[in-house]
């Protein structure tokens, strides 16, 4: 079939559609509704059905591959190294829900999990969906003050951690934070359980703090039965990123989740079982939930836990790991590539990518020339794709599960199945036309897998997500796109993002590509800044990919005169950046997307906001000394 056609099928016959993927996943109770919409935009899959997330990544695949590997840690930071069958690992997530359900945790209670990639954080995650419990990740090694309002938010009963976490060779002692960030908040977990991994020494509170070695070994041979959900239960709330101000506790369901990984894994990832999928995501984001631990799982693959950084202990471990494990689907972020491609592109190639079919990519839109750097240099094909927190899988992309339709560089590629996707005049809210920018927008219900709710507050829901176009309820992604004549989206920034130069909208994105283009640039970002003649302009800041290279004052105006020469050739004078800026590094968050609206605000001379979620702050002071100097 063709996507087109398949695309369509999803959208008019949504609930035969959706009836036929449900056969994808194992069911304990058969639904009897696909899809209740009778409160709009509350979309309900599944109604009645009965399943288990953990059922169906772990306990399913005993039947049929006991003895097939189901996860593999690796972490370059300590030098550790497990591997797990399906059936070891269905042992230590039956123990690990041993000990939470002696602590008593039980369906529908929270578990906050501040963990760093270690396997307990997967057992964790999955002995949680296996009693019903919801989890809520937050990113290992976040700061307490974030934590703590973390806490109160999920108001967990348990809180599962570790002493500490290791980026870069240093050790990030995580039991002080969470202490810090338990005294701050509101809601006290009764409980919290360690896993002590030996790296920083940490005081236990009597009463309240216990050690997860020897609880386990008081559990090894327990038996903990799956308990089986309704399909629209709770399996986890998890926090945007926070690119665009203050993150949104997004809340997950448990069938309609389930059908959209399995469904994705089949049509998008096209990964089989018994082979590997490498995520190099972390667990506290989205896309380490979706596709580091449910989805590689419930398509029967053994997944990858990596503990580590691209460059360490040389700039080609990501390919030594594809190489040893055999992996075959692949996915990371366009920053993890920007940061490669300022090493020797020989790392590409020093290693056997045979088992390798297509590295996915997402999180950031997916610049050209770093798109052909990487395909090139890998020889395999790029998919990026395009989503969201909120949707948990793709939005846009090709489905080569479905019809291989090529990709085409600069676009995520196309509307998904289940995504009644529009580009919408953002003060009209009419349909615009093709090669015109517009919001990216999806007709409700969002398809399964999608977020519920907002965890709590059913109403910011609604008003964050459903009322920014005018005139019609429709789910607003607030990023900014246009689409071609074949189908083709094209991102080209956040809403917030569009720049207002003398009347012309431009998207910052376009203008990032342009000067991505220059050989020189790593990376950069564009803002707009308030203008007294033209409303706005563009102000570009770009890290090199050789930093001599804007040694000294001639050598800075040299280049920022080529590289706005470069946009005024590709995009005209319009949009060329008042300033080129050189800095070592751009301020980004945890999960490596750039602080824009930080670095707008600094060019404006505002404070930055709410950066809970950067990742180095020192990148910012960069971007103030840039501005003076
Ligand atoms: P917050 O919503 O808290 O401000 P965030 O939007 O960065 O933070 P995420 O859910 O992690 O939180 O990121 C989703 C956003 O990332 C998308 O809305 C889009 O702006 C961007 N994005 C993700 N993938 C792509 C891609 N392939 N191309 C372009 N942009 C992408
Ligand atoms: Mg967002």
């Amino acid at each position: 079939m063709d996507l087109e056609s398949f695309h369509r099928r999803s959208i008019e016959d949504r609930d035969g559609f959706w009836a036929e993927q449900a056969g994808l996943i194992e069911w304990h109770k058969p639904f009897g509704k696909v899809l209740d919409y009778s409160r709009p935009p509350f979309a309900r899959w599944y109604v009645g059905g009965e399943t288990n997330l953990c059922h169906n990544a772990v306990d399913r695949y005993l039947r049929t591959q006991p003895d097939a590997p189901a996860l593999h840690f690796i972490s370059t930071e300590t030098g550790e190294e497990r591997s797990y069958s399906f059936a070891q690992l269905h042992r230590e997530v039956v123990r690990m829900a041993a000990i939470m359900r002696g602590l008593g945790v039980g369906r529908g209670d929270r578990v906050l999990l501040y963990m760093p990639m270690i396997p307990e954080a997967a057992f964790a995650m999955l002995a949680c969906a296996r009693l019903g419990a919801i989890h809520s990740v937050v990113f290992g090694g976040f700061a307490s003050r974030s934590l703590a309002s973390r806490i109160d938010d999920a108001r967990p009963k348990l809180v599962v951690s570790a002493d500490a976490g290791s980026r870069n060779g240093r050790v990030i002692a995580y039991k002080p934070l969470l202490d810090t960030a338990i005294g701050l908040a509101a809601h006290k977990p009764e409980r919290v359980l360690m896993v002590d991994r030996g790296l920083a020494p940490f005081e236990s509170v009597a009463g309240r703090d216990l050690g997860y070695a020897a609880l386990r070994e008081q559990h090894l041979g327990d038996d903990v039965p799956v308990t089986w959900l309704e399909s629209n239960e709770i399996s986890y709330t998890l926090y945007t990123s926070g690119t665009t101000g203050s993150p949104k506790g997004v809340q997950r369901d448990v069938g309609g989740y389930a059908v959209a990984l399995a469904a994705s894994m089949k049509y998008i990832f096209c990964g089989n079982p018994g082979e590997t999928y490498f995520c190099t995501s972390d667990i506290g984001w989205v896309v380490g939930h979706s596709y580091i631990v449910y989805g590689p799982l419930i398509g029967g693959m053994a997944t990858i836990l990596y503990e580590g950084t691209p460059l360490r202990p040389d700039p080609g471990i990501l390919w030594q790991l594809v190489e040893r494990h055999r992996v075959s689907v692949m996915f990371s972020a366009p920053t993890a590539i920007r940061v490669l491609k300022k090493q020797d592109p020989s790392w590409l190639s020093r290693h056997d990518l045979s088992s390798l079919r297509t590295l996915f990519l997402a999180g950031e839109p997916l610049d050209e020339p770093t798109a052909r750097w990487i395909s090139e240099g890998l020889g395999r094909p790029v998919i990026d794709n395009y989503w969201q927190t909120e949707t948990g899988w793709p939005i846009l992309t090709v489905a080569h599960g479905v019809e291989k339709t090529p990709t085409r560089f600069g676009s995520p590629g196309k509307a998904m199945y289940g995504y009644d996707v529009r580009l919408l005049h953002e003060q009209t809210g009419e349909e615009v036309g093709t090669n015109e920018k517009g919001v990216v927008a999806i007709v409700p219900p969002l398809p399964p897998g999608c977020m519920q709710t907002i965890w709590g507050d059913d109403e910011r829901f609604v008003r964050t997500y459903f009322t920014s176009i005018p005139g019609r309820q429709v789910y607003s992604t607030f990023d900014w796109g246009v689409r071609d004549p074949d189908g083709y989206y094209f991102i080209l920034g956040r809403t917030d993002d569009v720049i207002n130069v003398a009347g012309h909208r431009l998207g910052t994105r376009e203008i990032e590509e342009s000067l991505s283009s220059h050989q020189a640039v790593a990376e950069c970002a564009v803002v707009g800044v308030a203008d007294a003649l033209k409303g706005q302009v563009a102000v570009a800041f770009a890290v090199l990919r050789d930093p001599a290279q804007a040694q000294d004052a001639r050598a800075r105006e040299a280049l920022e005169g080529e590289l706005m020469a470069v946009v005024d050739r590709q995009l005209g004078a319009v949009a060329r950046p008042a300033r080129v800026h050189f800095v070592g590094m751009l301020p980004k968050t945890r999960s490596g997307k750039v602080l824009r609206r930080a670095i707008q605000a600094l060019s404006e001379g505002r404070d930055p906001g709410e950066l809970t979620t950067i990742e180095d702050p020192a990148a910012l002071e960069q971007v103030r000394e840039a501005l003076t100097g």
